[in-house]
């Protein structure tokens, strides 16, 4: 079980993206991403050996902290966070922001689902790659698909992703679709796309159109 985790930055803020746009949120992001995404936003985070190790009790209490002023859930992200065993982590997570009621703080996974799923998050976002498709059984288990556009072929990939969610879930997996960054072609195929198709729902990055954390 790994008593450290190479972290890239902590931060509390509001999530951008998804389900959960618009809520408090504190920010874990680990290190190490081998999916090579060429658009990726975080392509510092891929290099685990130029990020610190932190203990992961240190990162339970700044969670608590920040619980403590305002955060609804904290989201794991990364970098490719299940490229850790998360046991350990979520395990003090919850220890340590354990209530009178017996509640912790929902734990958010953010994946792109090429490993196998630790530490029982509550509520998992996979957004797949089309270059590295996820497992099927973290594409099963996720409350939430959100997919990039970039072009058509993400489109037809969007729809294979979604037929291979747990449909029968209740309340079902939520989808997403969310136009690459700057890209117009991904923001008029996304938007004509969740117009046409009532089960997409359009993701828009608020954080970077408030130009905020
Ligand atoms: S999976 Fe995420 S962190 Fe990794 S390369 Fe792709 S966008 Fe970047």
């Amino acid at each position: 079980m790994e008593a450290t985790l190479p972290v890239v930055e902590c931060f509390h803020s509001l999530q951008g993206e998804g389900a959960h746009a618009g809520r408090s949120a504190y920010f874990i992001r680990l290190a190490s991403c081998k999916v090579g995404c060429s658009w990726c936003d975080t392509k510092e985070s891929w290099n685990s050996a130029v990020h610190l190790q932190q203990n992961l009790i240190d990162l339970s209490l700044n969670t608590t902290k920040a619980q403590q002023e305002g955060a609804a859930f904290v989201v794991i992200t990364g970098g490719e966070p299940l490229h850790h065993n998360l046991n350990q982590l979520c395990k003090e997570i919850r220890k340590s922001t354990l209530d009178q009621e017996n509640s912790s703080i929902p734990i958010h996974l953010e994946t792109s689902g090429v490993d196998p799923l630790s530490g029982h998050p509550d509520w998992i976002t996979l957004s797949p790659k089309r270059h590295f498709p996820p497992r099927s059984d973290v594409l099963f288990s996720c409350q939430e698909l959100k997919v990039v556009i970039n072009n058509e072929e993400d489109l037809y990939f969007a729809e294979r992703m979604a037929n291979q969610t747990n449909i029968n879930a209740m309340p079902q997996p939520q989808l997403f679709l969310q136009a690459g960054w700057n890209n117009k072609e991904g923001q008029s195929l996304a938007f004509k796309h969740v117009k046409n198709n009532s089960h997409w729902r359009l993701s828009m990055q608020t954080h970077k159109w408030l130009g905020v954390l």
